[in-house]
């Protein structure tokens, strides 16, 4: 279980995240909703030290981190190595074939046969539907594609966490689908997410729980179902905005 108590973070005098109470449970995937500016990435980021907070706690996994200390870049390597931030696809290694791209982080992080890393790598690949790209390089994929050996690599490393801000945000349409097809099954497997997405009929297919944010507060935190059955009107009105 990943959770804060208290988190707030500023960006000099504009204090972004007030005081965030909430969890995340392991094998469920939690999105994370809200109007632009209300701080959803800058939460996600915070999970994953990208960001500092200037207080509140942090646990997870037997970490109990206060967030008005510094913390040590132990205490965050040992977070990182359980989560990952899956940028747009964009951080693929350009010079690497696809399947040394997903091969890479399980051979030289989590010191894995070679062997059994491409074995496993070639699986992973076919399980996002790209098993007839494993020795295509990056610049020979579209965006939809390159997302989803993103998606892949992260699930070669075992991770417990993984943390999507807006993953298709950035895709045409056509190309969107095949990336959430892929996280839905994902999902589905039980492997534990924290997705930030505008798309709501994919945050109520996708999500087991769902966080809304405006300015910088939790307004509510609960299950998909009980999110769509709001009565509550600023809720309402970003859902009607939406849709
Ligand atoms: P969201 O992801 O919900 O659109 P963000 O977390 O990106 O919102 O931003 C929340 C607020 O924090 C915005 O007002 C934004 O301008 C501000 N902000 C985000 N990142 C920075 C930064 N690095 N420096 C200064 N202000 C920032
Ligand atoms: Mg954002």
């Amino acid at each position: 279980m990943l959770k804060i108590t208290g988190l707030t973070k500023s960006f000099g005098s504009q204090q972004v995240l007030h005081g965030l109470t909430t969890s995340f449970p392991e094998q469920q995937t939690t999105v994370i909703l809200g109007p632009s500016g209300s701080g959803k990435s800058t939460l996600l980021r915070s999970l994953n030290f990208l960001e500092r907070p200037e207080s509140g706690q942090y646990d997870f996994d037997g970490l109990q981190i206060d967030l008005s200390q510094p913390v040590s870049q132990a205490t965050i390597l040992k977070v990182r190595r359980q989560t990952e931030m899956v940028f747009q696809g964009y951080n693929l290694f350009p010079h690497l074939s696809v399947l040394k791209n997903v091969t890479e982080g399980p051979i030289y992080v989590r010191h894995q046969a070679k062997d059994s890393a491409q074995t496993t790598a070639k699986q992973l690949l076919a399980k996002v539907g790209l098993a007839d790209k494993a020795d295509s390089y990056p610049n020979q994929l579209s965006g939809g594609q390159a997302q989803r050996v993103a998606i892949a690599r992260s699930l070669a490393m075992q991770l417990e966490y993984i943390f999507l801000d807006e993953p298709t945000s950035a895709l045409d349409p056509e190309l969107e689908l095949g990336v959430l097809k892929v996280l839905l099954q994902i999902a589905q497997e039980k492997q534990s997410m924290i997705i930030v997405t505008h798309n709501l009929a994919f945050a109520r297919q996708v999500a087991d729980k769902i966080i809304f944010i405006e300015h910088g507060k939790i307004l509510f935190d609960g299950s998909s179902q009980d999110f769509f059955a709001t009565t509550n009107h600023r809720i309402l009105a970003f859902i009607s905005a939406m849709t």
